[in-house]
């Protein structure tokens, strides 16, 4: 298992769409324990997009009870071609990422959210969350469709701080 490296903006790849899996060949089970490995190498960092090391697939994973904030979660979670096929309510929290380390900023998403998505032996899952388990998926699920929290931002000048 290796820890692999994080893209940071402005790397072109944070800006494509990563494309569906097909098949959980070996590859991409190896490609998971790596995202696995690296997601607990970096302190309090709560979720990998697989764009962030580089691979234009739809896998992320997260891990919203590494957080210091009180909290209802799953602990881990990887999700392949995750999908949210309900939401409702809003919600505005401090964002942070690894891939844009010199700032912070505001971001209003779904309050609660269901996910469809397949495990890693490739069976339908489906989850219901909400509250900062909720944030930390939307959050990971923009990286697959080539977007960062900077992009969701109302205002660049008042809702993003450098850190
Ligand atoms: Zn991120």
């Amino acid at each position: 298992m290796s820890i692999l490296p994080i893209l940071t903006i402005p790397n072109h790849l944070l800006k494509e769409i990563s494309i569906p899996i097909k098949k959980i060949d070996v590859e991409t089970k190896t490609l998971i324990k790596n995202i696995k490995k690296t997601l607990y190498f970096h302190n309090r960092c709560v979720g990998i997009a697989a764009v962030q090391v580089g691979i234009l697939k739809r896998i992320v994973a997260i891990d919203a009870s590494r957080s210091a904030k009180e909290h209802r979660n799953n602990g881990l979670l990887i999700m392949i071609n995750p999908e949210i096929v309900y939401f409702s309510g809003k919600i505005s929290s401090r964002e942070g990422c690894l891939s844009v380390p010199d700032f912070t900023g505001y971001v209003t998403r779904k309050k609660k959210i269901e996910i469809g998505y397949l495990d890693i032996n490739g069976c339908k899952q489906h989850l219901k969350t909400d509250g900062f388990e909720s944030i930390v998926l939307q959050h990971e699920i923009d990286h697959l469709d080539g977007k960062v929290f900077l992009d969701r931002v109302s205002s660049l000048k008042t809702d993003v701080f450098r850190r």
